[in-house]
């Protein structure tokens, strides 16, 4: 489908694929099943596209994913310019973009597209921009003639996420978010005494790319080639840019950025445990 590959590659994505709706659906609690079904009646195809993000690794206290622009807003931008193509292709049909805000399984979709390879750190890894890519998503209804392109094998398990995180957190064989790091930077209201120690011994106030920094497919990892995700980069936060910030003003500052989505609270908490 020459003209999806260039839809897609207008679009900014490094690569694309699709899987058929009932491959991912065992994968998929009832509720995200009824919730894919109620914003897509038979549902039948879910095309998978991933998008990279990797600017350098400059100094900062914010994980990477979120020194840009927000993905949510640009991938869903980005994956409409290939719906606007579609539509013209089916116009019967309807196309439902989405970057990790639907109920659909991102990354076993994406790899079940054959775009990368599964890493035991939970994410997608798609040489040479390593697992630092955003995945989105597009469903519909519509039976696309997909390329068959078979998913590629799972990461070779070196174990290097695993020993690298502080947390313990991929001892099960894959991420467990309630001990996550990333999990807790993000967490709304009061924390345990512990939970407090473990944060101030985090680098970072937002998120945690230790897992990710350990992956042998990160050491060199290509940078993104997307304006979005590669200037007016904002790598550091520090109590001057919250001060005097109210929820709406924090909006106003920083509610194009993916960091801002839990308010000023736990950033200003996340810090104050740094001066501690
Ligand atoms: S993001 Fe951090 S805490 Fe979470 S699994 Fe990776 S290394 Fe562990
Ligand atoms: S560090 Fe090793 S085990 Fe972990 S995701 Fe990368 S290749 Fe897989």
């Amino acid at each position: 489908m020459d003209w999806l590959d260039k839809a897609f590659a207008a679009a900014g994505a490094a690569a694309w694929g699709g899987a058929a709706f009932s491959d991912l659906a065992g994968r998929m609690s009832p509720a995200a099943r009824a919730e894919a079904e109620r914003l897509c009646p038979r549902p039948r195809t879910v095309l998978a596209a991933a998008f990279p993000y990797y600017a350098g690794d400059r100094p900062g206290n914010l994980s990477l994913y979120a020194r840009g622009a927000d993905y949510h807003a640009v991938v869903a931008r980005r994956l409409n310019t290939v719906c606007e193509v579609l539509i013209e292709k089916y116009p019967e049909e309807s196309f439902f973009p989405a970057a990790d805000s639907s109920p659909l399984p991102e990354r076993e979709a994406a790899w079940r597209a054959g775009i990368g390879l599964r890493g035991m750190n939970g994410l997608l890894i798609l040489p040479p921009y390593g697992t630092y890519v955003f995945l989105g998503t597009i469903l519909t209804g519509a039976a696309l003639d997909l390329p068959a392109r078979p998913p590629a094998p799972d990461c070779p398990n070196c174990g290097a996420c695993r020993a690298a995180c502080p947390a313990g957190a991929l001892e099960a064989g894959g991420p467990e978010a309630s001990r996550c790091l990333s999990e807790l930077t993000q967490r709304k209201g009061a924390l345990t005494a512990e939970e407090e120690a473990r944060l101030r011994a985090h680098p970072l106030i937002w998120g945690c790319d230790i897992c990710q920094r350990a992956c042998p497919y990160n050491a060199a990892p290509a940078r993104s080639p997307l304006p979005e995700f590669s200037a007016g980069l904002v790598d550091r936060l520090g109590p001057a840019d919250l001060a005097g910030l109210t929820n709406r003003t924090f909006r106003d500052k920083y509610g194009d950025r993916a960091f801002a989505w839990r308010g000023p609270g736990p950033l200003r908490r996340n810090l104050s445990l740094k001066e501690e």
